[in-house]
């Protein structure tokens, strides 16, 4: 009854549409711009957008909602905090939304990135939930802290790691292969990192996106949601050591990773 969709823009950023069949509406989440949109669009003339959900405020991300407002009239929902354009609602995380016919939406305040970064959380009850999360989680890594803490990032990340294992996380960009490369270099003996690697090798020789990935996958083999493992905790002294860097405590393993993600 639900369709998903990634519709790739720019170099390697995903606008995702969630299409409900029956009715003939669809969302859409992050446009950056408004072609690839209007071009969907335009070859399901029968689908009418009725809602754009923003995660934050960066321009690859909010770059074609006025036209896609104007062109459709469908409601805009942002981050309070944050300055985006034709905004309807305002959010700030913990409210309730009912997005299209039928789902239900939870709106999560995943700060890090941004100060103000919300994820949207939409069930059907019946279909595995969906997971927007804009710049927060990635697949395979996590956002760049441009605005908030390390401390902020963790508490997001732990917030979307305790989600249910099935939850498809439909982040905004394609980089789970270096992200990846990463991950092989923080935690190498991690069998199901090495099983995913071979498997989005596989997907990406033949043009395929990597996404979405699931909360039990991102769990077993994200290095951000797993810096309370031995290995890495391990991986992250020897880093320190050759940087002639202190010893790190348990407090900021996770902010020690990040910089050294920075630094890769
Ligand atoms: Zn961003």
């Amino acid at each position: 009854m639900y369709q998903l969709i990634a519709l790739p823009s720019f170099t390697d950023n995903y606008i995702w549409l969630l299409e409900h069949t029956p009715t003939a509406t669809c969302l859409v989440v992050d446009p950056g711009t408004a072609e690839p949109v209007k071009a969907w669009l335009s070859q399901h003339p029968k689908v009418q957008l009725t809602n754009i959900l923003i995660t934050h405020h960066h321009p690859d991300h909010i770059g074609g909602i006025s036209e896609l407002k104007q062109l459709t009239g469908a409601q805009v929902y942002g981050p309070s905090s944050e300055k985006i354009p034709a905004r309807d609602i305002a959010l700030h995380g913990g409210e309730q939304l009912t997005p299209l016919h039928g789902l239900t939406c939870q709106v999560l305040a995943v700060p890090g990135h941004t100060l103000g970064h919300i994820a949207y959380l939409i069930s059907d009850g019946a279909q595995a939930p969906w997971l927007f999360c804009g710049d927060s989680l990635f697949s395979g890594g996590c956002g760049r802290l441009f605005e908030g803490t390390p401390e902020q990032m963790h508490h997001s990340l732990t917030q979307l790691s305790a989600l249910p294992d099935n939850t498809l996380v439909c982040c905004a960009h394609e980089y789970t292969a270096s992200n990846l490369r990463f991950a092989a270099a923080v935690e190498p003996d991690n069998p199901a990192l090495a099983q995913r690697i071979v498997e989005v090798q596989r997907l990406r020789a033949a043009n395929l996106p990597t996404l979405p990935s699931t909360i039990a996958l991102e769990r077993a083999t994200n290095p951000f949601l797993r810096s309370d493992s031995a290995q890495i905790r391990k991986k992250i002294d020897e880093w320190q050591a050759s940087k002639n860097q202190p010893k790190s405590s348990n407090h900021n393993a996770f902010a020690l990773l990040r910089q050294w993600k920075n630094e890769f």
